[in-house]
């Protein structure tokens, strides 16, 4: 049986949000690891404190740029927005959830 379009449509928000989260908690993971790394820097010896700064920006960089292209109504193309829990697009009032 061929699934009707709004289940296709929740099939795939479904799939991007669950790679949505993977995202965020590889990414505070990274902060968390580089914060620690940042007050014990004799493991990182050789790196200045800026780089591990510029490390971090980088990693907030590649997760707001991961997002823009992640984080999308599989409907209308538009931003779904900062709620993770959301169940209506917002822009076109399609079903997610
Ligand atoms: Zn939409």
């Amino acid at each position: 049986m061929q699934p009707t379009n709004s289940e296709k449509i929740k099939q795939e928000f479904k799939a991007l949000r669950t790679r949505q989260l993977v995202a965020i908690g590889v990414t505070l993971a990274l902060l968390l690891l580089i914060a620690l790394l940042y007050n014990h820097t004799h493991i990182l010896e050789g790196f200045a404190k800026n780089d591990i700064l510029s490390a971090q920006i980088l990693i907030l960089c590649v997760f707001i740029g991961f997002s823009s292209y992640n984080w999308k109504c599989p409907s209308c193309n538009s931003y779904i927005g900062p709620d993770i829990n959301r169940r209506i697009c917002k822009h076109c009032g399609t079903r997610l959830r």
